[in-house]
C-alpha cells in the first residue's frame, strides 16, 4: 500500500513551500498538483508523474475552488485519484496551493483516504492571508487593536456572499469577484463604513498587487484586481504600520509597493 502526502506550496512563488515539503516532494511517484501551485515546483520532483486537477474559476480563473459549480476536476474524481495511486503502492504528493488546511477541502480527501485505510501526512504551508500580510508589512495581529483573526470564505456552498463582524482583522477568501456584495454584507453586519480594507492579489508573485480602500467604497478594488487571486482583509490588520527607519533606496519596487493606490 503507498501513501498520500499533501503538502502546501504555499501561496506564489516556489521558494514559498517550506523544506519540509520541497524534501517530501521529492519522493513522490504522483504529484496531484492544483491551479495556484507554482510550476517551478516541478525541480524537486523531475521524474515524478505530474497530473493537473485544477479547479478553475469560471472564466478559466483559477479562483473559486470551494464551490462545486466551478470545480473542471470533481472532487470525486480527485479522491478516486488518490485511492487509485496510492492503492497502486506509489507515493502520492497531493500539491495544495497555500496551507492544505485552510479552505482546501482536506476533510474530503482525508475521509476517503481514512476509508481506503491509506496512510497520510499533512504538511503545512503558508496560506494567503499570511503572504499578503508579510508582503504588505501589515501584520494581522496588532497589540490593543487587534486581539482575533478571522479566516472566512465570501461564498456560501450555494453561492451566496456572507460577511460577518467576529474578530479584529477579517481575512476573506474567494472574494474577488463579489467585492460589491461583499461590501454591503459587511455594512450589514455591523462594519463601520470607513473601516479599512487591505485588498492584495497574487499576494507572494512578483507581480502582486495591493490596495487600499474603506469598506463603504471597497467595490472601487474591482477592476484593479480582476481575475486574480485575491485576498481582502478588513479591520485592524488592513492598516498600514508607519515606517519607522529612513526609506531604503529602491525599496519602492518590492512586491506591495510596487502598485500602491491611495484610499477610493
Ligand atoms: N489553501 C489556500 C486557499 C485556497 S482557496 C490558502 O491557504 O491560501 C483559493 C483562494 O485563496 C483564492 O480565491 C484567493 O482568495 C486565495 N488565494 C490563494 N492564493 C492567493 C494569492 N497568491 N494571493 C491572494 N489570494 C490568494
Amino acid at each position: 500500500m503507498g501513501r498520500v502526502i499533501f503538502i502546501g506550496a504555499g501561496p506564489g512563488s516556489a521558494d514559498l513551500v517550506t523544506v519540509r515539503g520541497a524534501q517530501r516532494l521529492a519522493e513522490a511517484d504522483v504529484v496531484l498538483f492544483d491551479a495556484l501551485t507554482d510550476t517551478a515546483l516541478r525541480v524537486y520532483a523531475p521524474n515524478a508523474e505530474w497530473i493537473d486537477v485544477g479547479k478553475r474559476g469560471f472564466g478559466g480563473i483559477p479562483h473559486a475552488p470551494q464551490h462545486p459549480a466551478y470545480d473542471s476536476t470533481g472532487q470525486d474524481t480527485i479522491n478516486a485519484l488518490l485511492v487509485r495511486h496510492a492503492g497502486d503502492d506509489k507515493v502520492v504528493v497531493r500539491l495544495k496551493g497555500g496551507d492544505p488546511s485552510v479552505f482546501g477541502r482536506l476533510e474530503e480527501e482525508l475521509d476517503a483516504l481514512a476509508d481506503a485505510g491509506i496512510d497520510c501526512e499533512v504538511v503545512p504551508g503558508i496560506t494567503a492571508a499570511s503572504a499578503a500580510a508579510a508582503t504588505t508589512q501589515r501584520p494581522l495581529t496588532r497589540r490593543g487593536s487587534g486581539r482575533s483573526v478571522a479566516l472566512a470564505t465570501a461564498m456560501t456552498r450555494e453561492g451566496h456572499v456572507e460577511a460577518a463582524r467576529r474578530a479584529d482583522t477579517e481575512v476573506y477568501y474567494m472574494a474577488g469577484k463579489q467585492l460589491a456584495a461583499l461590501a454591503r454584507r459587511l455594512l450589514d453586519a455591523g462594519w463601520p463604513a470607513e473601516a479599512p480594507v487591505s485588498v492584495v492579489s497574487r499576494a507572494g508573485w512578483p507581480d502582486q498587487i495591493q490596495s487600499d480602500h474603506a469598506v463603504a467604497t471597497l467595490d472601487r478594488a474591482t477592476v484593479l484586481h480582476a481575475g486574480r487571486p485575491t485576498i481582502v482583509t478588513v479591520g485592524a490588520g488592513a492598516v498600514p504600520v508607519r515606517a519607522r527607519s529612513p526609506k531604503i533606496p529602491g525599496s519602492a519596487r518590492r512586491p506591495g509597493r510596487a502598485r500602491h493606490h491611495q484610499p477610493s
